[in-house]
């Protein structure tokens, strides 16, 4: 029996590159594709070998042109931190839209399944806490973060279209904050600014109060989680993420406790639209999926500061 293809779009990236593992893993052949903006071949360089592994250097905004058959196209190519987003935001507009839609056509030209990587960010500054999937969020659509959030919610909503006037098989996963290995140091989001800071005896830089809130998910539990939606049936989205919620200042002084620093906490200006509070309702993940997390944020911490003293 010949092998599943899957393709994953931002496949050098940092959940990208877990999932090029993962599918690996399970028996599939997987065709990267990434153009580098924010991955790094750093991330897929031990997979290059491998003769189930493809990797083509490209810039999925642009019209995709692939031999063979595919079976699944995961869409996972986009900047997501915060920093990054505020860098590149019209690339991270035609991603969102142009590369979503381009995928889909991909998708409906091959017969192929289709999963997109969605985001926490649709429910913008919630005033539903915690968020489930029927919440519509609370969104500006011309601040600063308006480039990535309104660019997932047009994803999430020509992914429901070609869904239903093309009939695709189509998945959508909402992912709330996630960290570990991979994840660039510099890439500006508060899991690595901290540990780089507490590693280096720098100040740590707590924006705002602290008081907002962020559920932080270990990223072998999200891949395990995208792996099931992959094979279940469901099309609305679904959310997948870490229901324990922390302060941010809560998070720094967990952080300055595992890495044994003694750096002092300083606080910074709070950026724009910055969502006061988040945290996950995984409810409906529980019971398509029968998933929920299960490395607590002290284990994750563990490893991914091990992997920054070694990596970073
Ligand atoms: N944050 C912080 N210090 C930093 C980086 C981020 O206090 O050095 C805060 C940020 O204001 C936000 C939270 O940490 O409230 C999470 O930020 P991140 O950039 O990781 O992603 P977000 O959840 O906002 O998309």
């Amino acid at each position: 029996m010949r092998k599943k293809i899957a393709v994953i779009t931002g496949g050098a990236g940092f959940i990208g590159s877990h999932l090029c593992d993962k599918f690996i893993q399970n028996d599939y052949k997987v065709i990267c594709l990434d153009n580098f903006i924010t991955g790094k071949l750093q991330n897929i360089r031990h997979l290059l070998k491998d003769k189930n592994f493809r990797f083509k250097e490209h810039n999925i905004s642009k019209y995709i042109s692939m031999q063979g058959k595919v079976d699944l196209i995961l869409h996972f190519a986009s900047p997501a931190s915060p920093e990054d987003y505020l860098k590149f935001p019209i690339q991270t507009l035609k991603v969102g839209s142009l590369g979503t839609h381009n995928c889909l056509g991909l998708a409906k030209n091959k017969k192929s399944a289709f999963l997109l990587a969605s985001t926490s960010e649709v429910y913008g500054d919630p005033l539903v806490h915690p968020q489930p999937e029927t919440y519509w969020g609370h969104v500006n659509p011309v601040g600063f973060r308006g480039c990535y959030d309104e660019a997932k919610r047009f994803a999430e909503a020509i992914t429901m279209a070609y869904h239903r006037v093309h009939k695709l098989d189509t998945r959508i996963v909402r992912i709330f904050n996630t960290y570990g290995p991979r994840m660039r140091i510099n890439d500006g989001r508060v899991v690595p600014n901290f540990i780089y800071q507490a590693m280096n005896g720098l100040p740590v830089s707590v924006y705002g109060s602290g008081q907002q809130t962020r559920s932080f998910c270990y990223v072998s539990d999200l891949i395990d989680g995208i792996y099931r939606l992959s094979h279940a049936h469901i099309h609305t989205p679904v959310n997948l993420g870490n229901p324990g919620e922390f302060t941010i200042l809560q998070f720094a002084k967990l952080v300055l406790k595992m890495c044994s620093a003694k750096s002092r906490i300083i606080y910074k200006r709070l950026p724009v639209d910055d969502p006061k509070q988040r945290k996950p309702d995984i409810t409906l993940a529980k019971k398509v999926l029968n998933w929920q997390p299960k490395i607590s944020l002290e284990m994750g911490l563990l490893k991914t500061i091990e992997w920054f003293r070694d990596n970073g």
